[in-house]
């Protein structure tokens, strides 16, 4: 579903993607690991178009989001058309604080994909009912708790259909119990719609419940990967060994 090939980044001198390979299935959930600076970040901001890599392509559903059939970079009105196969929901909610529930999401229907106010509710409601918030539909993001307000933001990535969906720390400023309800969530999210899923977290726990597979970043290249169990209970390499000493 999504494949990056010999990609690198570099911000001055700074190397902070290396040669990076990697592949995720369709319907495949994948988490990256590692410590703060390895990367992980950048991977995600990558695959939705907001950063571009120096060298190397990247791929959804095989077709390049940087490249045209010539090898031509896509001119800005086809990447924002493949920027829209990415949803993205990241630690902060950014929800619209005057708006209501219903309001923040249909915003995006309504103005990037013209659909008429009936219809953007009616898909409002289906995606409400699946993070489990069909009641809040009139409340104002500062009526929710956090972890309510960060599953109305996977709504609202969830309600322009993307083809990929990105989660960058989105458990991070919340509690534990608060995690678990997002977890969920995710999870549901996952079996209901099949969509990709790849995220970032520092999390091991989420990572560990909610992944088909685990990617482990050092310095700008992966260093490991496989299943949570094979990951968290016999990794192989020294370096997971010592990343994950610090974080369990
Ligand atoms: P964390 O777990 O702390 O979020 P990460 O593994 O996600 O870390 P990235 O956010 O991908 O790491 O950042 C990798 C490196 O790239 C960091 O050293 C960061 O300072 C650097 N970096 C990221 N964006 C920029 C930028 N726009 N300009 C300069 N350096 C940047």
């Amino acid at each position: 579903a999504i494949e990056l090939e010999k990609v690198s980044k570099s911000f001055g001198a700074h190397r902070v993607l290396i040669d990076l390979d990697l592949q995720v299935r369709p319907s495949e959930k994948v988490t990256l690991i590692g410590p703060s600076g390895s990367g992980k970040t950048t991977v995600l901001r990558l695959a939705m178009t907001l950063e571009k890599p120096t060298a190397g392509n990247i791929r959804v559903f095989g077709k390049s989001i940087l490249f045209d059939a010539a090898g031509k970079p896509l001119s800005s009105s086809e990447e924002a058309r493949m920027r829209r196969r990415c949803g993205m929901v990241f630690q902060q909610f950014n929800l619209f604080p005057h708006l209501t529930v219903l309001q923040n999401l249909v915003l995006a229907p309504r103005t990037v994909l013209r659909q008429s106010r009936d219809q953007a509710e009616k898909s409002a409601l289906e995606y409400l009912r699946m993070v489990g918030l069909e009641t809040k539909v009139h409340a104002y993001p500062a009526q929710l708790s956090g972890g309510q307000q960060q599953r109305i933001a996977i709504a609202r990535a969830l309600i322009l259909k993307p083809e990929i969906l990105l989660l960058d720390e989105i458990t991070s400023a919340l509690d534990p119990e608060l995690t678990r309800e997002v977890l969920g969530v995710v999870q549901d999210v996952a079996r209901e719609t099949k969509v990709t899923v790849l995220i970032v977290t520092h999390e091991m726990r989420f990572a560990r419940e909610v992944s088909d597979r685990i990617v482990v970043f050092h310095a700008g290249r992966i260093i490991e990967q496989g299943s949570p169990d094979k990951i968290f209970s016999n990794p192989e390499s020294a370096r997971t060994r010592s990343f994950l000493k610090c974080v369990l």
